[in-house]
């Protein structure tokens, strides 16, 4: 068990980080800077924030969920983002201990958590988070956690590689667009930071989720699924599962899946 102090640290970390997406998830696709202007402010009325409106989870539920100036509600995803950065910050110590497999796992989560918001709202996975978190996450993990140059390299062609034909097969057959390029490109990023096998069991866990979410909708809309629901978050959190799940269970997985195509 890691130390009370190392939890701590890393939950108020990972809410600070939790807040500073927010504003990313706010600003990136609308091509605003994320430094500047360094203080954010209410979507509706403009105002910029006190230093005490902006404590991650606190200012929320002081403020009651409304905007000091214009009384406007602020949306609850505000402090659910903090707090699934904080649960992640705890989550990557509780795994791997204090270290570099510990901040490249959280750091990858973090983009993909950001990734997955901007997805739900615009349908899109920018470039601009994903080639810059590429190139700085592909070299962090080859140095600061197990996996190789190679492994991260072979983990990028892999997982994009099968999510592509996946994508040009479903276009061949049904003449649709199934899953952007976006999607492809979150997989160069998720197998560079976890080899092959991280990659390829992200997949099978995003079509599980994936799976999962279409027939809850199915259901509770009483009707078939015809909206297309971005496969980003599903991917997110296949690769989460992968990073936080115990790794005896992921091996079970992987030998089932193996004697499952063998047998
Ligand atoms: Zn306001």
């Amino acid at each position: 068990m890691e130390s009370f102090w190392w939890v701590l640290f890393s939950l108020l970390a990972g809410l600070c980080i939790g807040s500073f997406l927010n504003v990313a998830i706010h600003r990136l696709p609308a091509g605003q800077s994320i430094v500047d202007p360094p203080r954010s402010a209410c979507p509706h009325c403009g105002e910029p924030l006190a230093a005490r409106d902006n404590i991650p989870v606190v200012s929320f539920l002081w403020l009651r969920a409304h905007c000091r100036h214009c009384h406007a509600p602020i949306s609850w995803r505000y402090p659910v983002v903090e707090l699934t950065g904080g649960a992640m910050a705890v989550g990557c110590l509780l795994r791997f201990g204090p270290g570099g497999p510990a901040v490249v796992a959280f750091a990858l989560m973090a983009v993909l958590l950001a990734v997955s918001c901007i997805d739900i709202d615009h349908r899109i996975i920018p470039d601009r988070v994903i080639l810059p978190a590429a190139a700085l996450l592909y070299p962090a993990a080859a140095v600061l956690t197990p996996l190789s140059w190679r492994q991260g390299l072979v983990g990028a062609f892999t997982g994009a590689g099968i999510l592509y034909l996946v994508a040009a097969g479903y276009r061949l057959l049904t003449r649709r667009e199934g899953m952007g390029m976006g999607d492809v490109k979150l997989m160069v990023l998720i197998g560079a930071v976890i080899g092959w096998q991280g990659a390829v069991f992200t997949l099978f866990a995003a079509a599980f989720y994936g799976t999962l979410a279409g027939l809850l909708a199915m259901v509770r809309s009483g009707r078939g699924l015809k909206t297309a629901i971005p496969f980003g978050p599903f991917l997110s959190l296949g690769a989460a599962t992968y990073l936080l799940a115990d790794p005896e269970l992921i091996l079970r997985y992987q030998q089932g899946l193996i004697l499952g195509i063998a047998g």
